[in-house]
């Protein structure tokens, strides 16, 4: 392919071993895997709730035990999936399909997080929203009782120009898992982004630092982000905002969607590198199939040097939420 177009390769220096993945995805990045096709249709209503949480309960049932097969042995230790999207916001797939989705995965559960108000482009849910979602959940969680699967409630929430988070404290308070994420301002210059950052770690209500670098690679996925061109990372002090989620005890997402493997290689082993740090091996789904890319990201934390310990979602739900509501003040 021509290098002409190609951005400098310094500015990023995980940029040249992604790029290869960049420019000719695998096959499977694309494809379904063997996932079954949607009976339920895609506007979230009680019945399709129910409809798939039967179906999901089904599955659990034959498939008690996770038949993992030849794959990565970090992926083998994850328990579910903590950033997961649905059609309340921009995904394609109802809420009760993903839950679907996270059986056929083995997961014991699932984590919907949808995005915040500001992201208008993406359906951001009002807070009244998702209460509404919250009762969905609660819902399909009365069908899957005595299961083992369960869905965790949750949002990927902007982190807003000034660190803040985009949506009511005490609503984020109720919620099990909080992802933060930098979706505007991916500009902003180096200082500026690094107080950002640091602001949103510090605060009690997030959990999880979705995708840190923000950047996207020429990798076609899903109608959602069909439009979405190259985007550089984002300029910050990595050693900063790594020592911030290490202070405050949160974690760093490994952001699985092969249009972003986000962070980069070296900065992902830069973050392994320090003693502590935890991390979040999330897909990122915005449809059933998508569920599908854990294994992507757990090959490039493998790589990186990380160990199941290390990671939040290789714990049983409890100790999810346990760790959730320890730094939450
Ligand atoms: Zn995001
Ligand atoms: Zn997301």
């Amino acid at each position: 392919m021509a290098v002409a177009h190609r951005p400098d390769p310094d500015a990023d220096p995980g940029y040249q071993q992604d790029q290869r993945e960049d420019e000719e995805p695998r096959e499977h990045h694309q494809a379904g895997q063997g996932s079954q096709t949607c009976d339920h249709g895609t506007s979230p209503s009680r019945v399709d709730a129910c409809a798939a949480a039967q179906y999901a309960v089904q599955r659990v049932q034959t498939m008690p035990v996770w038949e993992a097969g030849p794959v990565n042995p970090l992926r083998n230790a994850l328990r579910g999936d903590c950033h997961v999207h649905t059609d309340w916001s921009d995904g394609g797939a109802s809420l009760a399909d993903m839950v679907r989705g996270a059986a056929e995965q083995g997961h014991d559960y699932v984590v919907i997080t949808d995005h915040s108000p500001r992201l208008t482009i993406a359906n951001g849910l009002t807070a009244a929203r998702l209460r509404r979602q919250l009762a969905e959940v609660s819902e399909i969680n009365a069908a899957l009782m005595g299961t083992g699967l369960r869905v965790l409630t949750g949002i990927e929430v902007d982190i807003l120009a000034d660190g803040s988070l985009d949506q009511d404290p005490d609503l984020l308070a109720e919620l099990d898992v909080v992802v933060g994420s930098v979706h505007s301002g991916l500009r902003d210059d180096r200082a500026v982004m690094t107080r950002r950052m640091v602001t949103a770690l510090a605060d009690p209500n997030l959990d999880i630092l979705g995708h840190c670098t923000g950047r996207k690679l020429r990798v076609k996925t899903d109608a959602a982000h069909a439009a979405s061109r190259w985007r550089p990372p984002s300029d910050f002090d990595a050693d900063a905002v790594f020592a911030a989620a290490l202070r405050y005890d949160k974690a760093i997402e490994v952001n699985c969607r092969p249009d972003r493997r986000d962070p980069p290689s070296e900065l992902l082993k830069r973050a392994a590198g320090v003693t502590g740090l935890r991390f979040a091996i999330d897909t990122d789904a915005h449809a059933v199939d998508q569920l599908g890319w854990q294994e992507l990201g757990c090959e490039r934390a493998q790589t990186a040097g990380l160990t199941a310990d290390r990671v939040v979602n290789a714990m049983d739900a409890d100790a999810l939420l346990d760790w959730c509501a320890s730094h939450a003040n």
